[in-house]
């Protein structure tokens, strides 16, 4: 359940990267938090599934959270549509809702949940310090739950026509191509493990890959290029995705002879990777070799009282129930650690 969905809905960016942020200079005259609190014993990076699941179980601990949202919060799910997969809602959801629910819930308890992109942070010395915009504020413990986004082509086509047959998510998207022909873009795993899936639905699922040969494991290819229904066209570059208001193919490019063809479709699938939103948080924490946060023992970071949830440091699941699951385990190792050092009460099973 990363970013597709097919309800027309405008890409909204997340917080975390400078390049997508518009982050707003530290010292800029901004409103503080709406409660005026700018301390906590909990700050939560991030407001998709990871950070508001952290926020409910933390405002249920009693721990007065603050989450750091982000300009555009709620994460992926705000440029997903329909949601099927997330359990409870038998006839599915749509993202921006999912979000909104989540965020009221987690209001409810009493979690301030503000609309700024972190700027910076200070792990090293505590309280924890961050600045998000324009305001400092300080924690005792933080979660760093600031998602990842997919990897676009950059293309005006393909931004136009994404929920209106452009996706980056099979898991989520597949299922409305049901005996329909799709285009998949990359070489990668993910680009191998989508197309394997969208095969399930599809009538033809047609790879289109930049190189002559698949970056993916070699199990994956041999999956993929054994499946009838999956066809690969090499040394092919996305040069435009065809279409006014719905997707109708794509124009392609020869990367050897430079000549462009169309391919019709009903959908693209774009799994050209993931890039973690981690700018905030490199220089103090470990990124693994993929780009995304370690986890060193459970939640937990090298950083004392900083604790990592959801998709900045899962390169493998990337789906908002496991980022809900990871919010959960963060809000209570947060909890417990903030217990341990005297910090907060001992929280009982019934206040999670
Ligand atoms: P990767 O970076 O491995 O692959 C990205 C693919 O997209 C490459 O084939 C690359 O081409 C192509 N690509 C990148 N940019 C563009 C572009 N602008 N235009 C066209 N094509 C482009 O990312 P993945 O998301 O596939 O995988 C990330 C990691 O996660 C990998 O380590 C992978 O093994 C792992 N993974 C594991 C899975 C599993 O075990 N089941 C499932 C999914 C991922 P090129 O090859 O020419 O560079």
């Amino acid at each position: 359940m990363t970013q597709g969905g097919f309800g027309g809905l405008k890409p909204l960016q997340i917080i975390g990267d400078g390049e997508q942020g518009m982050a707003a200079p530290v010292g800029a005259s901004v409103a503080a938090a709406p409660s005026g609190r700018t301390s906590a014993k909990v700050i939560i990076v991030g407001s998709g599934p990871a950070g508001l699941t952290a926020a409910i179980y933390a405002a249920r601990a009693n721990l007065g959270p603050i989450v750091l949202g982000g300009y555009e919060a709620g994460g992926q799910l705000m440029i997903t549509s329909d949601v099927e997969n997330f359990p409870g809602f038998p006839e599915g959801i749509q993202g921006p809702e999912l979000m909104g629910r989540m965020r009221a819930q987690a209001e409810r308890f009493g979690a301030v949940v503000v609309d700024v992109d972190v700027e910076r942070v200070d792990l090293s010395r505590r309280p924890l310090h961050l600045w998000a915009g324009g305001v400092e504020y300080e924690a005792e413990t933080v979660i760093a739950a600031s998602g990842a986004s997919a990897l676009w082509l950059e293309l005006e086509s393909e931004s136009r026509l994404r929920g209106r047959g452009v996706s980056a998510c099979a898991t989520c998207d597949g299922f409305f191509f049901r005996d329909r022909k799709v285009v998949v873009v990359g070489g990668g795993d993910t680009a191998l493990e989508e197309a394997l899936f969208l095969t399930r639905y599809a009538r033809e699922v047609v790879m289109v890959h930049r190189r002559d040969q698949f970056r993916g494991s070699r199990i994956m290819q041999e999956r993929a290029l054994a499946n009838p229904r999956i066809r690969v066209l090499w040394n092919s570059r996305v040069v435009e995705v065809l279409g006014e208001d719905h997707v109708t193919g794509v124009r392609l490019r020869d990367t050897v002879s430079g000549a462009e063809r169309d391919e019709p479709a009903d959908g693209v699938f774009v799994a050209i990777g993931h890039r973690p939103n981690t700018r905030v948080f490199r220089e103090w924490l470990d990124v693994d070799d993929k780009g995304y946060l370690s986890v060193h023992e459970e939640t937990r970071t090298r950083i004392d009282g900083v604790f990592v949830a959801g998709d900045v440091h899962d390169a493998r699941y990337r789906q908002a129930v496991t980022a809900a699951g990871d919010g959960c385990r963060a809000a209570i190792d947060a909890e417990r650690w903030l217990a341990e050092h005297g910090l907060a009460e001992p929280a009982t099973m019934s206040a999670w």
